[in-house]
């Protein structure tokens, strides 16, 4: 195979509890998992009562289109159906803009501390990742317009970025968009969209009518609670959405993601809790850093990133001692961030067990 896929560092995904459970020898119904930025109330009822019609026609293939998953989209963002690329979570859709635009070779930008689906999907097809320095752990525009050379195909940006929780206003995001040659597509994922304010909402889709080059990225797995159902969605102007559709696997979303997606976008009800939820938890977490002086980023996702020591073995270190508490977290050394943590924030008892293990933990220090 090509030395680009050889040299490849697989992805780290959080954790699973029951291997937690097994190697620590602990209860699986005691262990808090704060590690995936998954929606602690788990899957809207709305979305499990439409998964539950969905099941006795699983027998047949998914719609190849999705169509009324399409339709749901086009009702709630206003864009043709022609428009929207369905993928088998939004990770797909980063993968799929990486292999439609990207020659071996060509360069792709992206950030520093941004998503690490990024430089996997650049490597994947042989791109040449260009990554930006970042400035308080953020973006840095004008860098990443600076860093655009001829060759480059794609820039990737995370607002909020995935995994420090920062956010770029529309302003400097609408400046850069009008910056960026044409020929460079810009992928804008959304992932953590659902969880800002009302204030710092934005319409990202009046950019997409303007842009020709943009695509937005959008996912089920975080403010919606579909993470294991894998689904996600991009929205472009056909340009972009006709070649994606080429080289997409003819059913990449399955019916039952198809038909809990529909309910979920649906479910405003489900929307609103999540989100009050996140921000409670959210003051619960940062007023527990604070306490303890501990620095974070101060986060606009569904998690914080938090910094539990000095030297470079702190992150590994506090997360074993709280994988032995039965909590699981995220450790972000593999973004070069050893002394960080990245916590996902849950319910209300989750987060007090996670502060509780983390105090006992740096009393013991
Ligand atoms: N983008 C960002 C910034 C993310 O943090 C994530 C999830 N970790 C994704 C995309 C992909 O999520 P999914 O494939 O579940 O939609």
């Amino acid at each position: 195979g090509p030395d680009y896929v050889r040299a490849i560092a697989p992805y780290q995904g959080g954790k699973p509890i029951a291997e937690v459970a097994r190697e620590f020898g602990l209860d699986e119904s005691k262990i808090v998992k704060l590690a995936s930025n998954e929606n602690p109330l788990g899957v809207p009822d709305s979305a499990k009562e439409a998964m539950a019609r969905a099941a006795s026609d699983l027998g047949r293939y998914p719609d190849a289109n999705g169509f009324e998953l399409k339709a749901t989209i086009t009702a709630k963002y206003g864009v043709p159906q022609e428009w929207i690329t369905l993928g088998n979570g939004s990770n797909d859709i980063l993968e799929l803009a990486a292999h439609a635009f990207v020659e071996p070779g060509q360069g792709v930008v992206f950030a520093q501390y941004s998503f690490a689906v990024y430089p996997l999907a650049t490597q994947a097809v042989g791109g040449r990742a260009i990554v930006v320095p970042a400035v308080a752990y953020g973006h840095d525009l004008d860098a990443m317009l600076a860093a655009i050379t001829p060759d480059t195909k794609l820039v990737f940006i995370a607002n909020p970025n995935n995994p420090t929780g920062t956010f770029l206003p529309a302003a400097a995001i609408e400046a850069f968009l009008k910056k960026v040659p044409a020929s460079v597509v810009v992928v804008l994922d959304e992932a953590y969209n659902e969880f800002l304010a009302p204030e710092l909402q934005y319409d990202s889709i009046a950019w997409v009518k303007q842009y020709p080059n943009l695509l937005v990225s959008r996912t089920l797995s975080k403010a919606y609670g579909l993470a294991g159902l894998r689904i996600g969605f991009g929205i472009a102007q056909p340009g972009i959405t006709d070649l994606l559709n080429r080289i997409r696997q003819p059913f990449n979303v399955n019916s039952m993601a198809q038909a809990a997606a529909i309910a979920a976008l649906n479910d405003t009800a489900f929307l609103q809790k999540s989100a009050t939820l996140n921000s409670d938890g959210y003051k619960q977490l940062t007023q527990a850093f604070n306490e303890l002086n501990l620095e974070f980023v101060p986060s606009f996702g569904n998690f914080v990133l938090v910094k539990v020591g000095n030297d470079d073995g702190a992150g590994a270190r506090i997360n074993l001692e709280l994988l032995k508490r039965g909590v699981i977290v995220r450790p972000v050394g593999n973004y070069g961030l050893p002394q960080w943590l990245r916590i996902s924030i849950g319910l209300p008892e989750e987060n007090a067990i996670f502060i509780a293990a983390l105090k006992s933990i740096l009393a013991a220090a």
